[in-house]
């Protein structure tokens, strides 16, 4: 049987010198500002009765490891071991194994712009030797050893002490345990979420939500402080949140010209068809330039297809874009050389109907792949919701039908295409509205899940919700579409293509300022 190492922290033994971080950043030569091991520090009561509880923070080693399920390029493995190791080779720095890893693990190496973790010492450990932490800590707090050896110490140990492990909800199996670990330190969302609270801060609130919190049957509200604490980082920035929005838009263009074409029997005019997939090509461009940009290392971006991970829905998502633009690609290429008269007009007129029943099912994969993107990303809850498959689809046929509405208005051969595609922009808005609805009253089943939907709707997102979102982004565009006043279809589509950009910022952010460390 091979090894199976895991770590065992004694939490009665740690005296928190910082050694053990010290000794991995020698070792690992890792730079400044990250970190692979931390002891994180919480103080507990009120003075004088006020405890220090100490927590070494790193890499659980998962047996069930959602960094490596979402590496586009087999950078994060596990190893027979079971150690998780990555290779800065492969990494091409999108920051997903960021998003998966419920601990706060992963952190991107400033030099090398790839990611980087808690590696189990694996060049050590291949010729005997013990991790740097074990060595140096003085207290032998830190236990690493093969746990399918019954006769080991970390066996022997697991096998007569009680023993905690961070979030086990998350189903990862975490083989980094923790004795007489403390709930403060465990559970990140007791405490405040702001990583600058350190010790010499003032006593801060706990909770975003109301009620105090009961930590071993007494209250503790304002007696619990993160004395110290790392690597809470917010990966995703407003390059994704963008690409949700040009990715939708190309897929629902396609969506709403198969539903008013194929479905509708509605009859395109050439420069109808020409534009129409024009723009649907531009903006898959523009999807994966923003895909690219985003990359730590985008020189890497062939990567995901010369070295593909095929669990992973990132890898899954590129072959989805990449045939779906070469479908809306040709067929756009046709139409264009139909309208200037490169080739015969019947000839693009008899491929239009089969390219655009090619691509429509591509546009629906390009559009609700996402969702199993973001369902791999298993540290944000909130995107971990079954809602969310079905909402990106309407978003999808939301912002195509707006876009369309802006472009048939600005008198660009699309005009025909304008009073179809406001009814549908119309039920699209009605529709998401729904959806909001149904994902943001529910009651959500973690702390994560329910302190990001917190932050949405009633914490520092909510004026840009309900402001920019509900009402400018979804209400007044609905008036517009169905009301009298049809005919502003232009400020329709913009103010629905803004209340969904406002929406993805949102969605992107609020998940991932829940620290998970
Ligand atoms: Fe380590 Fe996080 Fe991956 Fe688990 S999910 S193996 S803690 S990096």
């Amino acid at each position: 049987m091979p090894p199976n190492f895991g770590f065992v922290i004694d939490n009665r033994s740690c005296i928190g010198c910082h050694a053990c971080s010290t000794a991995c950043k020698s070792e690992n030569e890792v730079p400044l500002g990250v970190y692979r091991t931390w002891v994180k520090t919480t103080e507990v009561g009120a003075y004088p009765n006020s405890t220090r509880h100490f927590q070494v923070t790193r890499c659980n080693h998962c047996a069930n490891p959602p960094c490596v399920r979402i590496c586009p390029t087999e950078a994060m493995q596990q190893r027979d071991d079971g150690i998780v190791e990555f290779d800065h080779r492969n990494c091409i720095g999108c920051k997903a194994c960021m998003q998966a890893c419920p601990y706060d693990a992963i952190y991107i190496d400033p030099d090398s712009h790839t990611a980087a973790k808690c590696h189990y010492c694996s060049h050590r450990t291949d010729i005997g030797l013990e991790p740097a932490c074990v060595v140096v800590c003085p207290e032998h707090a830190i236990l690493a050893g093969d746990m399918n050896d019954p006769q080991s110490e970390i066996s022997r140990v697991l096998a007569s002490e009680e023993t905690s492990v961070r979030k086990p909800e998350q189903g990862t199996q975490p083989k980094l345990f923790y004795i007489e670990g403390h709930e403060v330190n465990l559970r990140p969302t007791l405490t405040d979420r702001t990583p600058t609270t350190f010790a010499a801060a003032d006593v801060m609130p706990l909770h975003d939500e109301p009620g105090p919190i009961q930590i071993g049957g007494r209250t503790a509200g304002h007696m619990v402080q993160v004395g110290y604490n790392a690597q809470h980082k917010v990966p995703w920035h407003w390059p994704v949140a963008a690409y949700l929005v040009t990715k939708g838009a190309a897929a629902g263009i396609v969506l709403v010209l198969a539903l008013l074409w194929g479905g509708m029997g509605w009859q395109p005019t050439s420069e109808a068809a020409a534009w129409s997939a024009s723009a649907s090509l531009l903006l898959t461009v523009i999807t994966s330039a923003l895909l690219v940009f985003d990359l730590e290392r985008p020189e890497r971006f062939l990567y995901i297809l010369t070295r593909p991970q095929w669990r992973s829905w990132l890898t899954r998502g590129a072959v989805l874009l990449i045939a779906f633009s070469t479908i809306v690609g040709l067929w756009a290429a046709g139409e264009v050389a139909a309208v200037l008269g490169l080739i015969p007009s019947e000839t693009a007129e008899a491929v239009r109907m089969p390219m655009l029943w090619a691509a429509a099912p591509f546009a629906v994969g390009t559009a609700v792949y996402t969702a199993f993107l973001f369902g791999q990303a298993e540290g944000r809850d909130l995107w971990q919701s079954w809602l969310l498959a079905p909402h990106l689809l309407v978003q999808a046929m939301l912002a195509g039908s707006a876009l369309l509405v802006v472009l048939a208005g600005l008198g660009t051969g699309l005009e025909e295409l304008g009073p179809p595609s406001l009814q549908i922009l119309g039920v699209c808005l009605l529709v998401d509205l729904l959806l909001l609805a149904a994902e943001y009253l529910r009651r959500h089943a973690t702390d994560e899940a329910r302190l990001a939907a917190h932050a949405i709707t009633r914490g520092r997102y909510a004026r840009m919700f309900w402001g920019l979102v509900i009402v400018l982004g979804h209400g007044v565009p609905a008036a517009l579409c169905f009301g009298p006043a049809a005919s502003y279809g232009i400020a329709a589509g913009l103010l629905a293509l803004v209340g969904l950009a406002s929406y993805e910022w949102i969605f992107v952010r609020a998940p991932q300022e829940v620290p998970n460390s």
